[in-house]
């Protein structure tokens, strides 16, 4: 639709004027710092930093109900920059021009209701959220199109040129940003490191799919972790993990979307998310408060977050339920079936208890929770799930086991409806659905095969058409017509 067909009162703001003014604020001192270098930590005392709009209070003079309608009326502008997370471009990365966004089909991702069957079972009514329907299948895509803009938007105003983008992965990380390196080419170039042998053979063949450097290292990705740190330190790197606050920014259109497919009320809503190195449910906190801070929402949802046994930290770390003796403390992480969570010492661990305070805050009750479930449940509904007619991933299991949990502790109602994260796509995991189809899980993941959820191809010997269907038949017990 042409814009000067759009609604005389929202014409003026369909097509962003890009007037923020973007700065990294330390989660800790509170210091400023512009943004046309690229910084990861505070200089001053060196811990994270979250980017800020300091003309954010402008965005609150524009009445809620324009707000819908313009967010409702970019999905029908034919302009590319617009069709992803930058459909919320003032909340997103409210200075790069639109002729400098990338955007390779990113967010916008379905909101499937479960089926009766399966909400029968649960005893609630949810929904999966399908992020692993992003370009590389996983939602890390949503951070990376933020980074990758304004790594793209550095270069054309002269800022860098050749950049080396770095970054450490629990394998969608790296898949996603050889991705949208590749794009920038040749402008842009880019290495990966993985733990060697504990990413999927999807999520190695990725990076290296889109002509990635990609190096494999001895450990587990808290190691790969401390050496691109150090790297990004030392040489004139780009690091894409979640460290880097633009990441966070564009993860934010996460909570965006389903505030716009739930028409803005939040009210009775539960979003679940699982945690790994706890950028998704940064930005998934940080989002709702910008919507509910402008009067976009009225109310902010509950939101759980999910962390295997295996690999728990925050979740130890809010089980202390005095807020003065909490004490964090990183983990040894264990095997996992949600391998891309499998993180001991999350990177944005300050930036969740600063954000876990303000949420809280503002809406003057306890909405942020934390639950821990078993590596046996997370296959166990991940399988249910998909019996189901969903395509969840192993953390979307996760996130469908945490939700069973926090029903069980009372921290979820029965009125309530959950949105729950399937954060890629399940075909990236195949390998642990074919452990547990083969009932060869290692036995440090705990994980037995129960045989209800037992599935494998059956192998019929001949080609006489005549013994084969009467095999099939009986296999599926069919009556004879
Ligand atoms: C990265 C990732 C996670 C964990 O997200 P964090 O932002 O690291 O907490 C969960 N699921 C999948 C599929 C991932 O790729
Ligand atoms: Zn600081």
């Amino acid at each position: 639709m042409k814009i000067e067909n759009f609604p005389e009162e929202i014409k003026g703001y369909v097509l962003p004027k890009h007037e923020g003014k973007l700065v990294y604020r330390c989660i800790s001192c509170g210091k400023e710092y512009g943004i046309s270098k690229l910084l990861y930590t505070c200089p001053d005392c060196r811990n994270v930093l979250l980017l800020y709009d300091l003309n954010f209070d402008k965005l609150k003079e524009i009445p809620p109900y324009i707000w819908h309608k313009v967010f409702d009326y970019r999905k029908m502008v034919n302009i590319p920059a617009l069709k992803g997370i930058y459909r919320f471009h003032e909340f997103i990365g409210s200075v790069i021009p639109l002729d400098d966004i990338v955007f390779l089909g990113e967010g916008n991702t379905h909101i499937i209701e479960a089926n009766s069957n399966l909400q029968d079972k649960i005893g609630i009514k949810f929904y999966f959220k399908n992020d692993g329907q992003n370009p590389s299948a996983s939602f890390k895509d949503r951070g990376m199109a933020s980074a990758f803009s304004y790594i793209n938007y550095l270069i054309k105003n002269n800022y860098v040129s050749d950049v080396l983008a770095i970054c450490a992965s629990t394998g969608d990380t790296s898949a996603s940003a050889a991705l949208y390196a590749s794009y920038l080419r040749p402008n842009v170039k880019s290495s990966v490191l993985l733990p060697h042998k504990k990413v999927t053979a999807a999520q190695l063949a990725q990076p290296l799919g889109s002509g990635a450097y990609v190096f494999e290292i001895p450990g587990v990705f808290d190691d790969c972790m401390k050496i691109v740190e150090a790297m990004s330190e030392k040489y004139n790197v780009f690091l894409l993990n979640s460290k880097n606050a633009w990441r966070i920014l564009g993860q934010e259109s996460y909570s965006y979307e389903i505030s716009q497919e739930f028409e803005y009320d939040m009210a009775n809503k539960v979003v679940i998310v699982p945690i790994g190195n706890a950028g998704n449910i940064t930005a998934v906190m940080a989002g709702f408060i910008k919507f509910y801070e402008t009067g976009i929402i009225n109310e902010l949802p509950k939101i759980i977050g999910v962390q295997s046994n295996h690999a728990n930290p925050v979740y130890k770390y809010y089980f202390e339920p005095e807020k003065n003796m909490r004490k964090f403390i990183p983990v040894t992480v264990k095997p996992s079936a949600a391998q891309a969570a499998m993180i001991g010492n999350p990177v944005s661990m300050p930036r969740v208890i600063h954000l876990v305070e303000l949420y809280n805050k503002l809406a003057k009750s306890q909405k942020v929770f934390f639950v821990e479930v078993t590596e046996q449940n997370i296959m166990d509904f991940q399988l249910t799930a998909n019996q189901n007619g969903h395509i969840a991933c192993t953390h979307g299991g996760e996130c469908l086991a945490g939700l069973v949990v926090a029903i069980k502790k009372g921290f979820v109602s029965k009125k309530e409806v959950a949105i729950l994260d399937s954060t890629a796509h399940a075909l990236k995991f195949v390998n642990f659905q074919d452990m547990y189809f083969e009932n060869k899980f290692p036995l440090e993941y705990e994980i037995s095969s129960k045989e209800e959820f037992i599935n494998a191809p059956i192998l019929i010997n001949t080609k006489d058409i005549q013994k084969v269907s009467e095999e099939i038949a009986k296999k599926l017990s069919l009556n004879e017509v």
